[in-house]
């Protein structure tokens, strides 16, 4: 049996990134950006006014000027400024050859639509106007490849005429719990049989991640069923599937997957709960499936999610790799591990006590892989390691935050 940290590496080695796709502009948004996007315009891309007011030359002598031409935003001038004269701009309006400045209409007598009187106060040069590609010219480097597109790039790419933008797409999930005793919880519920937890749970953190997971239903503990249900889930880029990867005599799930062509890269991980994980890979030339088999009890299939999943998730969808965060707190009561297992039990975190370095952390009474009503109070897993060991109140301890409140 493999450790946590070894089967998170393995994770980290055989999961890639999902080739680039481009896609509408609108669809950018929330998805990492593919490659690093250089302008193909200077922005502004032409001098432009900023104000509603008059171009002027800040060295003319005259104070009272003739107003020639007024061009709005979208218009074109069709005169020079020069000495003696001035041209009325509307905000956004491109900049006459000859003025090296724009003053406010407010800050201008105007005598009628003709004339007008400058103020004494000298303007100075560059006033009032935007140059092109003051901002950024073409050929710069405007949005780097891999970051996550805010609504703002969106905006810059919308400015710079990038209709389609390449990024790598989100991953396509599908979700299969499997187990002979599971009824959709919308169904009455027969003697032996209970409602599937898993599936609305991971369809719900998928969800809630801005992934459209795909539901393949219920199946039971039928190798042909599964292998049908199987075989649709692996046209995704991920497939979780819940129970049936322990030692039962009906736990058929790694045995259907084999035999679909699944490489198991591991199974079985020292950790609580958790330990009958199922990780493999489905590669062809164009493309790979990776493949999670999740064990049945909901606090299991929750810990994986933290654990792998969402890890694997992040490379798929663009990042680097990364195992999940973990930060240290110090226990607010005593709680003791034996054995040779990891444990992650659900605790309370509490941030902000000013005296306190860390934050501090309180183990929830806990019942097990099966007691989800327990996790429903935690906000993060304390992490503790193998070993026969007592810690105490005002030890550390390292916690995974579950980013829930
Ligand atoms: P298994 O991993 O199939 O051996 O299942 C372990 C335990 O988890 C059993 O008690 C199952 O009834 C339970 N279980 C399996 N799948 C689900 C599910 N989708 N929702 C809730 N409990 C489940
Ligand atoms: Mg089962």
């Amino acid at each position: 049996m493999i450790s946590v940290d070894e089967a998170l590496e393995h994770i980290g080695k055989v999961a890639r990134t999902l080739p680039v796709r481009r896609v509408d502009l609108l669809e950018a948004c929330g998805l990492r950006l593919a490659e690093t996007i250089a302008s193909k315009v200077d922005s502004p891309p032409f001098d432009k006014s900023m104000l509603d007011g008059y171009a002027i030359l800040v060295h003319d002598p005259a104070r009272s000027l003739r107003v020639v031409e007024q061009v709005v935003a979208g218009g074109v001038p069709h005169h020079a400024v020069e000495p003696g004269t001035t041209i009325r701009l509307m905000t956004g309006a491109p900049v006459p050859d000859g003025a090296d400045a724009v003053i406010k209409h407010e800050d201008v007598q105007e005598i009628d639509s003709r004339t007008i009187i400058l103020p004494d106060a000298q303007i100075s040069a560059g006033a009032g106007l935007n140059r092109r590609g003051s901002a950024f010219r073409t050929g710069q480097n405007v949005l780097e490849a891999g970051r996550k597109l805010q609504p703002i790039d969106i905006a810059l790419l919308a400015e710079i005429g990038q209709a389609k933008v390449p990024v790598t797409p989100r991953p396509r999930v599908a979700v299969l719990p499997t187990g002979d005793e599971l009824v959709d919880c919308s169904r009455p519920v027969g003697p032996g049989q209970i409602c599937n937890s898993n599936g609305p749970m991971l369809l719900a953190s998928l969800a809630a991640m801005g992934l459209e997971p795909i539901d393949l239903g219920i199946v039971g503990d039928d190798a042909k069923q599964l292998k049908e249900h199987i075989e649709r889930g692996l046209a995704s880029d991920m497939l979780l599937i819940t129970g049936g990867v322990s030692a039962g005599v009906l736990d058929l799930v790694p045995d259907v997957l084999q035999q679909l062509g699944v490489e198991q890269i591991f199974h079985k991980v020292r950790m609580k709960p958790g330990k009958p994980l199922w990780f493999g890979i489905k590669e062809t030339e164009q493309r790979q499936t990776l493949v999670f088999g999740l064990p049945g009890n909901p606090v299991s299939t929750l810990v994986s999610l933290e654990l792998f999943v969402k890890p694997a998730l992040c490379v798929l969808a663009g990042e680097t790799f990364a195992p999940p965060r973990s930060v240290q707190g110090v226990l607010s009561s005593e709680i003791g591990h034996r054995g040779q297992r990891t444990v992650y039990h659900p605790c309370r975190i509490h941030f902000g006590q000013r005296e306190q370095r860390l934050p501090s952390v309180e183990p929830l009474p806990w019942r097990g892989s099966a007691d989800l009503a327990a996790m429903t109070r935690a906000n993060a897993l304390a992490i503790l390691r193998a070993g026969d060991y007592k810690l105490g109140t005002g030890d550390e301890v390292p916690v995974i935050p579950l980013g829930t409140s």
